[in-house]
């Protein structure tokens, strides 16, 4: 293995334009997730909607199913009024009673009523189903395509993560494992920019000034330099 200075540093700067688009790779990956899960909140809020109305004609049919117990209970009142018609003796009785009949039929009638609405309102409510269902089945449609355009992407990215893990791997072994393992470490803290070009006197990574006597010393190559400020590897482009 060459260990000069100089060529640790041509190694890591080379390894680094994989590491570098690793990291923007893994990164996009990682935002991917959340954008399936943004489609899907998306769809499901449209499902909700459908699930309301499902509700809704449920409760029709349960309330309509209580005016029928109720027109039920007040025919056989009605029935029973008109069966003591026949038992009266006087006018004044009778009177009395078809009047109650009158009185009970007008309530009926009422309830009928309701029923009759509650029929409306069923027709109204499914036609509406029918609308959403359709509307529900589009949607799935378009989150489901887009999200298989999501993964698509990520199966792109993974591929070519695979490509650029295998080119380092050629270069990794190039490096002193302890210069390396510093490298890693910043490289993971400085979002993929462990070393870094200087530029005039002005840091590639943090944009600080680095004193005229440390670009010295990096001419020098002798020792690895790293800023003062974030602690990147520094390099000069002309010196590689
Ligand atoms: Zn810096």
């Amino acid at each position: 293995m060459e260990t000069s200075v100089h060529d640790q540093i041509k190694r890591m700067v080379e390894i680094q334009k994989l590491d570098g688009e690793i990291y923007d790779l893994r990164k996009e990956m990682g935002e991917k997730p959340k954008l399936i899960d943004k489609l899907k909140g998306e769809f499901e809020a449209t499902k909700a909607k459908l699930n309301g109305l499902e509700e809704k004609a449920k409760s029709i049919v349960v309330s309509r199913k209580e005016f029928e117990l109720e027109l039920q209970s007040k025919e056989d009142v009605i029935a029973k009024a008109n069966a003591d018609l026949n038992q009266l003796k006087t006018n004044k009785e009778y009177s009395a009673k078809i009047s109650e009949i009158e009185s009970l039929k007008a309530d009926k009638s009422q309830v009928e009523e309701k029923i009759l609405r509650s029929y409306d309102a069923a027709d109204a409510v499914n036609a509406d189903i029918e609308k959403e269902k359709a509307e529900v089945a589009e949607r799935e449609k378009v989150y489901l395509s887009k999200k298989k355009e999501i993964e698509d992407e990520v199966r792109v990215l993974d591929d070519r993560v695979k490509v650029l893990d295998s080119q380092r791997s050629e270069i990794a072994p190039h490096i002193d494992p302890q210069i390396l393992k510093q490298y890693e470490k910043l490289l993971e803290v400085k979002e993929g920019r462990a070393i870094v070009p200087v530029n005039g006197l002005a840091c590639g990574g943090c944009y600080m000034n680095a004193m005229p006597q440390t670009v010295n010393q990096i001419k020098m190559r002798q020792e690895l330099i790293r800023c003062e400020y974030c602690a990147r590897f520094l390099y000069l482009e002309d010196d590689l």
